[in-house]
């Protein structure tokens, strides 16, 4: 099958852009395009927008490279506190470290981990760790 985009020629790799198939580089290219102007729409004091989250699921699952541990599918539904910046953004997570190895289910023990997303560079890095507090989510 052939890229959506009438005048390319490169056959489309399976990649569906909104329910139609493009090669590589269109889809990187609609998909970057839609997650920029997104970014740029989003006003500094709100949180980010449920598209704006879809976006940024889909360049981690399948572009970004992760420098840390990070449970890529649940950062859409658990990330908080999200702060835009001038390359991107940042945002908390609550992590269990050891919640699987803990016999005791009374100790818990939580953090909140601060992660930055450089856009341009297509990364996301792991910038600090705090203790959990409860107006934290869980
Ligand atoms: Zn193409």
């Amino acid at each position: 099958m052939k890229c959506f985009v009438t005048e390319c020629e490169s056959t489309a790799q399976g990649l569906l852009w909104q329910g139609k198939p493009y090669c590589n580089q269109h889809y990187n290219e609609l998909m970057s395009n839609a997650f920029e102007e997104e970014w740029s729409q989003w006003d500094d004091d709100t949180q980010p927008s449920p598209w704006l989250l879809s976006l940024f699921g889909r360049f981690l699952e399948e572009k970004w490279t992760v420098n840390g541990l990070l449970s890529k599918a649940r950062v859409r539904d658990r990330g908080f506190n999200f702060i835009k910046n001038d390359t991107g953004f940042a945002f908390e997570i609550t992590r269990h470290p050891g919640a699987f190895t803990n016999s005791n289910p009374y100790s818990v023990n939580r953090i909140v981990q601060m992660w930055n997303v450089s856009m341009q560079e297509g990364r996301v890095d792991l910038l600090n760790e705090r203790p959990w507090t409860t107006s934290d989510p869980e």
